[in-house]
């Protein structure tokens, strides 16, 4: 009875494996990403026909955003914009030792674009039309919001709404679209930048800022590494769709990345890219991936 039970769980596993071999033209990886398309071919000329000959991506990123691009001690960077960018790698056939990263900083990333020097940036990465002056966008694969983080025992402010009375000094990233949202609420004499996040949350616990602002779910990485002496306060007050950025005017390359998170939605490893990364930070299930924009 035993050894038939074990016969069969032994039946059903064969089954399994075969039938993961033999549907979808790809083959597992060894636990590091999804699914790495097998020698997926592409039309000539085209970027997607470029990157897989050369069987590299070149990835523009944070480096210092827990749960969306954090450097590793190793120099690789973890998170879920690094996960989606391998989700695209996988879609191009490239694993992920054949992803090279680049730390993109907010008020530089269409320059790496524009300058050659990635291929894509996934980097928390709101789409709007001043950017897309300079770039194109992919997706959205993520919606987040502006809101604000302050030391767990500051009470002088509660939301944005009393930002200007409580004359808060106030934290950003230069060249973010938090920072030109917030100078409705405050003055400018209240506003310090960095580029880039990790100096205000820096600044913040040593006391020299009271608040730092930019999306909730950056704001919430550095909440979860601060041992309680941060936290959220208010709504999130704007909407911020995450793109991925490419060269303007590539429709083709941003077709193929939408119709690749797509796929990823449908097979999971777009919801197992949430929950290995920014979700098992925050404990928020997988967002449903929203709905693709127009290429242009
Ligand atoms: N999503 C906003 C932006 O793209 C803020 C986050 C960031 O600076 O990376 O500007």
């Amino acid at each position: 009875m035993r050894l038939s039970t074990l016969t069969k769980v032994a039946a059903v596993v064969a089954a399994v494996v075969l039938t993961a071999t033999a549907c979808g033209g790809s083959s597992p990886e060894s636990g590091d990403g999804p699914p790495v398309a097998d020698a997926p071919t592409f039309e000539a000329g085209t970027t997607m026909a470029r990157l897989a000959e050369a069987g590299a991506l070149r990835v523009g990123t944070k480096f210092d955003q827990p749960g969306f691009g954090l450097q590793g001690l190793d120099g690789t960077p973890t998170g879920f914009d690094v996960e989606i960018a391998k989700i695209i790698a996988a879609g191009l056939g490239i694993a992920p030792d054949g992803i090279t990263y680049t730390e993109a900083p907010s008020a530089l990333r269409e320059e790496v674009l524009e300058t050659d020097r990635v291929d894509i940036v996934a980097a928390t990465y709101t789409i709007n039309d001043a950017r897309k002056e300079r770039i194109s966008f992919a997706g959205p694969y993520y919606e987040a919001g502006q809101t604000l983080m302050i030391r767990s025992d500051y009470t002088a402010v509660t939301d944005k709404e009393s930002l200007r009375a409580s004359g808060a000094r106030v934290c950003t990233v230069a060249g973010s679209t938090p920072e030109a949202q917030i100078a409705e609420f405050i003055d400018p004499s209240q506003l310090t930048t960095f580029d880039v996040y990790s100096k205000c949350a820096d600044a913040l616990r040593t006391n020299q800022v009271d608040v730092v602002t930019t999306d909730n779910v950056i704001l919430t990485g550095f909440v979860a590494d601060s041992e309680g002496a941060f936290k959220l306060t208010g709504e999130s007050f704007t909407q911020e769709p995450y793109g991925i950025g490419i060269t303007k005017g590539d429709v083709a390359f941003c077709e193929f990345i939408n119709t690749t998170l797509q796929a990823a939605a449908a097979d999971g490893s777009y919801a197992e890219a949430w929950e290995s990364t920014a979700g098992e930070i925050s404990g928020e299930p997988a967002p449903e991936l929203p709905a693709a924009a127009a290429c242009s």
